[in-house]
């Protein structure tokens, strides 16, 4: 018996076309050679590594002399560890379809400085596919959790000899999360300021299983070990550590803090000689705003750090939602 219940081919997104009791197929579109997990029948692709060790470790060094790290990382910096793993990523699709109603505002001013409002109807149709994925496990320090490349040459051939990380969150939860963040991105789409009304179904499509290759490399600088994590199919840099040059760290808070103070400074003189206020509450919010810049870089000038960790902190739920879920338009 043939079943066909929703299911796409995760490399290439054909429908495919399982037989009961089969495990493993090809997909009838792009060849991939898939697996279908247990009872869940969700379908599983695992990308080919096409990194080796000594070209991790090349990317590594060129990565370490990019930006503000600590300026004789390539001398200093001793690799300790190099190896690859797979790690399972969710991958879903998402429909969204209705309407979303409302209007916007113009303001209009006149010659006589007389401001009017004018409401601008709205009616937006909703018709889309959002594609996110998120890790399946947890990335530990890897900094780590979501896809960003989803091609590749799909291929169970290295299973046996990279060490593969168990999936472990619920994939209840990544459908539910991806309906989250389709509706968001569907409004942020539809762009309509103010709601009066919505119809909006979100119907999750389907939902694969990726295991990606990824390279971790660890290394030592001075007494501290950090780690960078290389994509095993594009060999771009998915996430790293590095020390930071305390050179370039004084600098910026030098730089930062002159800047914000006298940006504030000018303000509150020019703001009170013209008795404009706007002067002065917009000296003082550059001002404040670029300490602020100044302090975050501060904070973590000791360490620059590339990548989804948790201490990159998210200024809203669904910051936090998205930097946990990434998505990918189509
Ligand atoms: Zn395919």
């Amino acid at each position: 018996m043939t079943i066909s219940v929703g299911l796409n081919c995760p490399a290439c997104g054909g429908a495919i076309q399982v037989t009961e009791g089969d495990n493993v197929l090809n997909c009838g579109y792009c060849g991939s050679l898939l697996w279908v997990e247990g009872d869940t029948g969700v379908l599983t692709v695992a990308y080919r590594n096409m990194q080796d060790r000594d070209g991790v470790l090349r990317a590594t060094e060129r990565w370490w002399k990019k930006g503000f790290k600590a300026r004789n990382l390539g001398q200093r910096g001793n690799l300790r560890e190099c190896y690859p793993i797979y790690l399972p990523f969710w991958s879903t699709t998402t429909r969204v379809a209705g309407w979303i109603c409302g209007y916007e505002e113009r303001h209009y001013t006149d010659r006589n400085g007389n401001t009017r409002t004018e409401r601008v109807p709205k009616e937006e149709m909703v018709l889309r596919d959002y594609r996110y994925t998120g890790i399946a496990c947890d990335p530990g320090d890897l900094g780590i959790k979501y896809l960003r490349n989803t091609a590749g040459e799909a291929s169970f051939a290295d299973f046996e000899s990279i060490p593969t990380f168990e999936s472990t969150t619920s994939k209840d939860d990544m459908i539910e999360s991806s309906k989250q963040s389709a509706l968001h991105d569907a409004h942020r789409d539809a762009d309509v300021p103010h709601v009066t009304f919505e119809k909006v179904t979100v119907i999750p499509k389907n939902i694969a299983q990726i295991y990606y290759p990824v390279w971790v490399v660890r290394y030592a600088y001075g007494e501290r070990m950090y780690m960078v994590t290389v994509d095993g199919v594009t060999g771009e840099i998915l996430s790293g550590r590095a020390p930071g040059d305390p050179l370039y760290q004084s600098l910026a808070v030098t730089g930062g803090t002159s800047v914000g103070g006298l940006i504030a400074a000018a303000g509150l003189v020019l703001g009170a000689a013209a008795e404009e206020p706007y002067f002065i509450i917009g000296g003082l919010f550059i001002g404040v705003v670029i300490l602020g810049f100044t302090y975050l870089f501060f904070r973590h000038g000791s360490e620059i750090i590339e990548g989804d960790f948790k201490d990159k902190r998210a200024t809203s739920p669904m910051d936090w939602i998205r930097s946990n879920l990434g998505g990918l338009r189509i």
